[in-house]
């Protein structure tokens, strides 16, 4: 077999990681624009259930990662200045995306896959020039812009479409001891921020407002220097001097981009290039690795004794029913996220700060009040003491059911 994996981005590494792992007869090439030193963004988190994902498919990458990875264990909410720390032993950590790719690119130059950086293309049909026309499957991991994609967005059923409020992924050199979401009603306008550290020297500084504000305060007009000036003035005591810093930060609505079929001819997609998870319900990469984890599980399943190896478009259908579903309910929930975010004015007005704090948690319909008890014993017994959770727990008094 012969594949053709568009972008070395963490899930164009890590299939071919997996998938040469695992069969190490196959040819498994990756083309990449970009050099192996260049990336976009700062550091990236990867939620614990991604962690462990990655655990079960490779000990060795996991282990690498685990070695760049900064652990906070903590998360503070901050609305009208009350800044509340929710702790939970199990949030997952955060590395720099740089550290992340080498992890990648050194391991999977050992297993045995063919990088080649500084390749640009611009239709699948130019892997002829890298002598991978015959490629058995093209896998199209080239990110939210994606060429392979592009090529075939009828057959893939592609939609596309913004949100409204406008953000842009920053870093800092103020080493955060803990993650934290600020929400902040400065001089009449709805700010967000979403920082964390990752590594000795450096923060991930995500910057969000809603429309009405960008239009407020005139920041359409702006440049992206004057934009990021004014941030640095409302997260001034949070930056405490430090400035925020730009890696190609451009101000962006959220693309919405989903393809109801992941499958045309014998191109695959997976990662951003399939569909833009909100970056509010965890990181886009922590995703893009568990499709890049199915996808090489469903490439590489061994056919049962006595039948006939699968085809590749049978792999490739089997990899779409299989990761389906649980890539449907990721992206219910992402909906879910954003749609609350893009409300964010509204709320930051209407909530208390706990009130805020349990809208939050609850906001994708996956935290049941039952499993925010479990799993947050002192921010459920705070919600209580605070009467968020009175009239629940009177209903659920009354049914006889635990709260
Ligand atoms: C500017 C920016 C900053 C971000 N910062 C963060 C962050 O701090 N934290 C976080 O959690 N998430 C961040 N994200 C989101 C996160 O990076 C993605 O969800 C994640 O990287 C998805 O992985 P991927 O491999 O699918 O795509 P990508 O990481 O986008 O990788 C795609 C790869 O394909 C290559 N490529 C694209 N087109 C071609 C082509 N035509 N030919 C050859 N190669 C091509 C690209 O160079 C890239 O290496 C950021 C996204 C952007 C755009």
């Amino acid at each position: 077999m012969k594949i053709a994996v568009v972008g070395g981005g963490p899930a164009g590494l890590y299939l071919s990681i997996l998938v040469k792992r695992r069969r190490p007869d196959w040819q498994v090439s990756v083309i990449e624009q970009n050099s192996a030193d260049s990336t976009f963004g700062f550091g990236v988190v990867l939620a614990d259930s991604g962690l462990n994902r990655i655990q079960a498919a490779d000990a060795q990458v996991y282990d690498r990662l685990i070695g760049k990875m900064t652990f906070s264990g903590c998360q503070t909410i901050n609305l009208k200045e009350q800044p509340v720390d929710i702790h939970h032993p199990a949030t997952g950590g955060a590395i720099a995306r740089i550290d992340l790719l080498h992890v990648l690119q050194d391991t999977a130059k050992e297993v045995g896959v063919d990088i080649r950086f500084g390749q640009r293309i611009e239709h699948p049909s130019e892997l002829a020039r890298h002598g991978l026309a015959d490629a058995n499957v093209i896998v199209g991991a080239d990110g939210v812009n994606s060429v392979v994609r592009a090529a075939h967005e009828k057959e893939f059923g592609t939609t596309r479409s913004f949100l409204t409020n406008h953000f842009a992924w920053f870093g800092t050199r103020r080493v955060f001891t803990k993650s934290a979401l600020v929400f902040r009603d400065w001089q009449g306008g709805s700010f967000v921020a979403h920082y964390y550290p990752y590594c000795a020297t450096g923060s991930t500084f995500v910057a969000e407002c809603d429309h009405t504000t960008w239009l407020k305060f005139g920041m359409e007009a702006m440049g992206n220097e004057e934009r990021q000036q004014l941030f640095e003035r409302v997260f001034a005591p949070e930056l405490e001097g430090e400035q925020l810093i730009s890696n190609n930060s451009s101000w962006r609505q959220f693309p919405v981009t989903q393809n109801r079929h992941w499958i045309a001819g014998n191109c695959v997609l997976i990662g951003d290039a399939q569909t833009s998870a909100h970056f509010s319900i965890g990181s886009g990469t922590r995703i893009a690795m568990e499709d890049a984890i199915a996808l090489a599980e469903a490439l590489t399943e061994a056919a049962p004794s006595g039948a006939t190896e699968p085809t590749a478009l049978q792999r490739l259908q089997r990899f779409a029913e299989k990761r389906g579903p649980e890539k449907a309910k990721l992206l219910t929930a992402s909906r879910k996220s954003y749609l609350w975010y893009e409300n964010i004015g509204e709320w930051m007005r209407r909530y208390s700060p706990y009130e805020f704090i349990h809208a939050f948690m609850t906001r994708t319909g996956r935290m049941s009040d039952k499993r925010l008890a479990e799993q947050y014993p002192e921010l459920f017994a705070q919600l209580k003491r605070e009467g968020v959770l009175r009239d629940k727990m009177a209903s659920h008094e009354e049914s006889g059911h635990p709260a």
